[in-house]
This record gives C-alpha cells, sequence and structure tokens, in this order.
C-alpha cells in the first residue's frame, strides 16, 4: 500500500471519532441530553421516544435556556459554558464540561436544539445533519430548551450492528433515565415510549417514593435508611433488607456527588457489608448517594463520565462498608444463618414478641409433618446399633424425647455405613462413618433434600389447587418479569391467570407449601429474586428448609438422613456449600498429633 501524507482530520470527521467514546447507543444520548437540562437548572425534563430511540429521541426542559448567539457554538466541539480554566476541572459542580455531548451526537444524527433564552422575543433554532450546520431560525417555544434527535447512527451503520432490539434500547433509556430522577427527586421526569406514557415523576417526591415506582413493593418494604459521615464524606440512601435479596446485581444503585457511576469499588463495599446475610449468589439492593469534596473524585476518567477514581479508595470503602451496616443492624435477622445464631439471640427470637420472621421456615413438630413436608412414604425402618433400643420411624406419633440429643442409642443407617450418633450444637448431626466420623449441617442437608424432590419431578408439574382464588397486584416490573418466569413457575406447580388490568389470581400452589408461604414465594420469584428454574428451587428449598439452631427429635434427624442419603450429591447443598464435613482416621491422628 502507497504511503498517504499525514493531514488534519475535518471537523465532521473527528466529531465522528469522538461520538464513538460518548455516544453508544440511544440511552447516552439521552443520559447526555438530560445532564445538559438538569445543568441548565431544569426543574422539569421530558423525554420522547420512538422505535427504542433510533426514530426519534426528544428531550425538553423548562432550564434556562441559550442565548440565540450562542446555539451554533453549543453544537461546535469543545464550546461549554461550564468551565474556563484547568483548576474548574477540579471543582465540577455540573454533568456535564467536556462540551462534546452536542457535537458528537450531531455528527451520527440529524439534531435539532430549539431554545428560548429569557428575555428573547421568541426562541430559535439550530438544526445540524451528521456534523453539517443545515438551518438555523425563529422557532416557536415558550421557554427552555428541546432538543431532537433523528435517525441516530443511520449515516454510520456500522454503529447500528452493535445495537440490541428496539425494546432493548428502550429499556436501556428508561433505566438510565430512572437513575437520573433518583438523584433528583426535586426535579419532574416523565418518559414516553412510542406515543405511550412508560413513567411520569411529579416534582419534590422523596428517594423511597421514587424507587417505589420502579422497585417491587416487596423490595421497597424493606428499605432501610441510612446516612453516615467520615472525615468530610458522606453516605447515605436506602438499603434493601438481606431477606429481599436478588440473584442479579442491577438494584445496587451509585451515585457520586449526584452523578449515577458503575463502580467496582463502591460495589465491593457493599457485598462486603451484606456479607454473612447474603448467599454468595445473592446481591444487595441498595441505592447510595456518595458526597464527597470535588477534589476527593476524579470524574474526568471516562468518557461518558460512568466510571470515577477516588482519591483515598481505602476511605471510601470503609465510608461505605460502615454506613450498610449501620442500616443493616437494625433489620430483623434473615430466613436463614449463615451462621448459627448465638443461645441469646435464639432466647429473644422464641419471645413471643419478637416470633415476627420476615420468612419462618416451617419446623417439624413431629415426625410425620416432617416427611409430609417433602411428600414421601416412610422410609425403611432403620436397625437400632449396639445397645439402643429400635427406633420405629415410621409410626404416626412416636414419643418425643425431652432432650433429642440425651437419652438416644446409636442408630445405624441401613446399608450406608453410617451411624447415627446425635445431634450437637442444634445444628450439626454426628455420625460415625466406617472409618471415623462426620458431622452433617441439617439445614445443607434438607435443602439438597427438597432441591432434589422439586428436580426428580417430585414436586415438578403436581400442583395443589386453591379452592378461592388468591388476587394480587402486580406491579409494573413484577408483571414484565412474569413474562419471562411465567412457564417456571407453572413447572413448580404454580397456577395463575389474569384477573383485570395489573391483577392476578393464584389458583394454585405447589404441594406441601401452604396458600401463605407460597403467595410469598410467587412473589419473590416475580419480583426478581430467582431468574430460573433451579434458582427458584434453590430459593424454595432454602426458605423451607430446617435452620441451623433448630433443636431435631431422633425420629426427624432419622427421617432428614434417610432423605439426605438417596440424594445424588448430598455432599453440597444446591448452593455449593458443604453439607457433610468428614473426619477418617488419619485426620484424627492429626488432630490429636499423634502422627
Ligand atoms: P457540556 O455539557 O460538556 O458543556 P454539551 O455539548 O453537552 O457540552 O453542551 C454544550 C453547551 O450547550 C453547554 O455548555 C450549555 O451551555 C449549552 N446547552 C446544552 N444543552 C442545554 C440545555 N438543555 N439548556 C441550556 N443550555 C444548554
Ligand atoms: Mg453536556
Amino acid at each position: 500500500m502507497s504511503r498517504r501524507p499525514i493531514v488534519l482530520l475535518p471537523e465532521a470527521l473527528r466529531n465522528q471519532i469522538a461520538a464513538g467514546e460518548v455516544v453508544e447507543r440511544p440511552s447516552s444520548v439521552v443520559k447526555e441530553l438530560a445532564e445538559n437540562s438538569l445543568d441548565a437548572g431544569a426543574r422539569r425534563v421530558d423525554v420522547e421516544l420512538s422505535r427504542g430511540g433510533l426514530a426519534l429521541i426528544a428531550v425538553q426542559d423548562d432550564g434556562g435556556g441559550v442565548p440565540p448567539g450562542e446555539l451554533a457554538l453549543a453544537v461546535t466541539r469543545h464550546a461549554t459554558s461550564k468551565i474556563v480554566s484547568t483548576a474548574d476541572l477540579w471543582r465540577i459542580a455540573t454533568f456535564g464540561f467536556r462540551g462534546e455531548a452536542l457535537p458528537s451526537i450531531a455528527s451520527v444524527s440529524l439534531l435539532r436544539m430549539t431554545s428560548r433564552f429569557p428575555g428573547e422575543s421568541e426562541a430559535r433554532y439550530v438544526e445540524v445533519e451528521n456534523g453539517r450546520l443545515r438551518d438555523e431560525g425563529p422557532a416557536a417555544l415558550a421557554a427552555g430548551t428541546r432538543v431532537e434527535v433523528r435517525g441516530l447512527f443511520q449515516s454510520v451503520p456500522a454503529r447500528l450492528k452493535f445495537l440490541r432490539s428496539e425494546a432493548t434500547e428502550a429499556r436501556r433509556c428508561q433505566d438510565i433515565l430512572m437513575r437520573m430522577s433518583l438523584a433528583r427527586p426535586d426535579a419532574a421526569f416523565s418518559l414516553t415510549l412510542d406515543g405511550r406514557e412508560s413513567f411520569r415523576l411529579p416534582p419534590g417526591q422523596d428517594l423511597a417514593a421514587r424507587l417505589a415506582r420502579f422497585w417491587p413493593p416487596a423490595v421497597c418494604q424493606g428499605l432501610r435508611p441510612f446516612d453516615f459521615d467520615l472525615d468530610g464524606a458522606r453516605a447515605r440512601g436506602l438499603a434493601g433488607d438481606p431477606a429481599t435479596a436478588q440473584g442479579r446485581g442491577d438494584r445496587i444503585l451509585c451515585f457520586v456527588n449526584g452523578r449515577a457511576v458503575q463502580d467496582r469499588l463502591l460495589t465491593r463495599a457493599a457485598r462486603n457489608a451484606y456479607q454473612g446475610r447474603l448467599l454468595t449468589s445473592e446481591f444487595p439492593q441498595l441505592a447510595l448517594f456518595l458526597e464527597l469534596p470535588p477534589d476527593e473524585v476524579d470524574v474526568n476518567v471516562h468518557p461518558a463520565k460512568l466510571e470515577v477514581r477516588f482519591r483515598d479508595e481505602g476511605a471510601i470503602f470503609s465510608l461505605v462498608r460502615r454506613a450498610l451496616l449501620q442500616a443493616l443492624e437494625v433489620m430483623a435477622p434473615t430466613a436463614f444463618f449463615e451462621t448459627p445464631p448465638s443461645r441469646e439471640e435464639r432466647e429473644s427470637l422464641a419471645a413471643p414478641s419478637q416470633r415476627a420472621l420476615p420468612v419462618e421456615p416451617p419446623k417439624f413438630g413431629s415426625y410425620r409433618e416432617f416427611r409430609s413436608s417433602y411428600g414421601e412414604s416412610p422410609v425403611a425402618p432403620f436397625s437400632a446399633g449396639r445397645g439402643g433400643e429400635a427406633q420405629r420411624p415410621a409410626d404416626p406419633s412416636p414419643p418425643r424425647p425431652q432432650s433429642p440429643s440425651a437419652a438416644s442409642a446409636p442408630v445405624s443407617l441401613g446399608d450406608s455405613g453410617l451411624t447415627y450418633l446425635g445431634q450437637v450444637a442444634d445444628t450439626y448431626l454426628v455420625l460415625r462413618t466406617p472409618d471415623g466420623l462426620a458431622l452433617l449441617d441439617q439445614h445443607a442437608a434438607h435443602e439438597r433434600v427438597l432441591f432434589e424432590n422439586m428436580r426428580s419431578g417430585r414436586t415438578r408439574g403436581e400442583s395443589q389447587p386453591l379452592a378461592v382464588g388468591l388476587e394480587l397486584d402486580l406491579h409494573p416490573s413484577e408483571a414484565e418479569l412474569l413474562e419471562e418466569v411465567g412457564a417456571d413457575l407453572r413447572r413448580l406447580g404454580f397456577g395463575f391467570r389474569e384477573a383485570g388490568a395489573g391483577r392476578l389470581a393464584l389458583t394454585a400452589v405447589p404441594p406441601g407449601l401452604d396458600a401463605g408461604k407460597a403467595m410469598e414465594y410467587f412473589r419473590a420469584a416475580v419480583s426478581g429474586q430467582s431468574r430460573n428454574l433451579a434458582g427458584l428451587w434453590t430459593m424454595l428449598s432454602c426458605r423451607s428448609a430446617i435452620k441451623a439452631g433448630d433443636v431435631l427429635a431422633r425420629d426427624e434427624a432419622l427421617a432428614l438422613l434417610s432423605a439426605w442419603l438417596d440424594c445424588p450429591e448430598r455432599d453440597y447443598c444446591p448452593h455449593g456449600r458443604p453439607a457433610l464435613v468428614a473426619f477418617n482416621e488419619a485426620d484424627l491422628e492429626k488432630l490429636f498429633k499423634r502422627k
């Protein structure tokens, strides 16, 4: 190839290259335009999209407007009214400052900006097509600014190929405007998609009211406020109850000085604060607002300013962590304990005034209740070990020992080679193995049993019709998710039908679940806490399994052991935690330093 001389690129091409960074997809345009509106002091921002923003993106505000003489400059690269010096870069109080957005957008679309500056007798517009000023003149607009972007990326088909479906692009626009509206609950926002109103948020709402429009009621009810100061930095917001956690991280919303950011440090700090309260597959839900002196954070490290850099990462991490812990400590304990509660905690939970756990797993009063919880025929009787009386697990009402771990003799478990010795710490079942000793975590083991029952079809498909359908209101976000998980829910035994706009009637529930509990699970599934069948099984089994800290009578323990021994993959619970920890003779010798 023959060498070409070095030339300065034409202005339009330079803008297209810059557009590659700032204008990735329709939602980037929505973000830039709405930010300009807020920077101009707008109290209301109305956004209209058609065909996911590909045909039209229009953003109109009631802000300060642009003087007629500056309109053409507004769409010129590196032209901004927001900073004038390098020092200003370190005290940025506006969303924009690079002077790149309008010219970048205008280089890959047909952009028309109309603005009425206070005191002017009329509004004016400029029109730029693919980077070339096409037209300007007087226009009709009572106040503020309206920017219309048509045919985004039509002139650069290569960029169109990177876009997803119109519905997905529309959802991203919705998401970005939602985030902005949370940072500015004082301002009004509206979004219209193809002529249909998607949301309309009145001015002067508080954060909780705004979130209630976007997050399911079950999640919003559990939100707790936090507000924490440390060395001149502040972290405030709302934190979700761990009991309503979901398997996705899309409800971790972080803002730094009012700017929505996706920041790994903040996400890590949040997950760290929730550690021990969530399973590893679960994510917390929160809206976190960090307020820092402007020179503590560099916002000029990402063209779309989605990422930021903190001067003192360690300080930010501990600020966020401590702020969230403040909210979490006032919350009720979660439905399952990663670590067993202390005796005092258990006693205080048993007090009648404190019995209202968010989700209370069934506690099996008797062997029969225990067995019927997963609807199976009784186990083959186990034979008693040396010196023991044979227990008859199939007996419909076995005597319940006063203290289950005392008075009880070893029982050998069929031909498994295992002998049940007793329960310790109200959590572990102690087993003698052919060459040593093993501890079985009763919660993990029961989860595995319930999970296998669902997976093997013992639960799947069966369903228990309700005499009277239970009606429930569906939040728009829940209705959307129901379309995705509906088939899975039916396979699990749920039956349901539409009962008017935004309402649903639950007509059948999985066997072994009472209507109230079934309703709770159904809600959890449609509020996004679990996306696929295995996830739902895991959740159902976790929520229904006996807990660490539950005293098990010997017949209850034996029933659990028998069902657990039948499970494939029985050494692990469905989340992947070990259910069984074994010590063979060599391990024991090592522990006692005999070797
Ligand atoms: P930046 O926001 O980084 O300054 P932009 O290209 O987004 O760069 O906008 C250029 C300039 O146009 C802004 O600095 C501002 O003065 C003006 N402007 C843009 N949008 C609006 C609006 N909606 N209302 C008033 N002025 C606006
Ligand atoms: Mg801007």
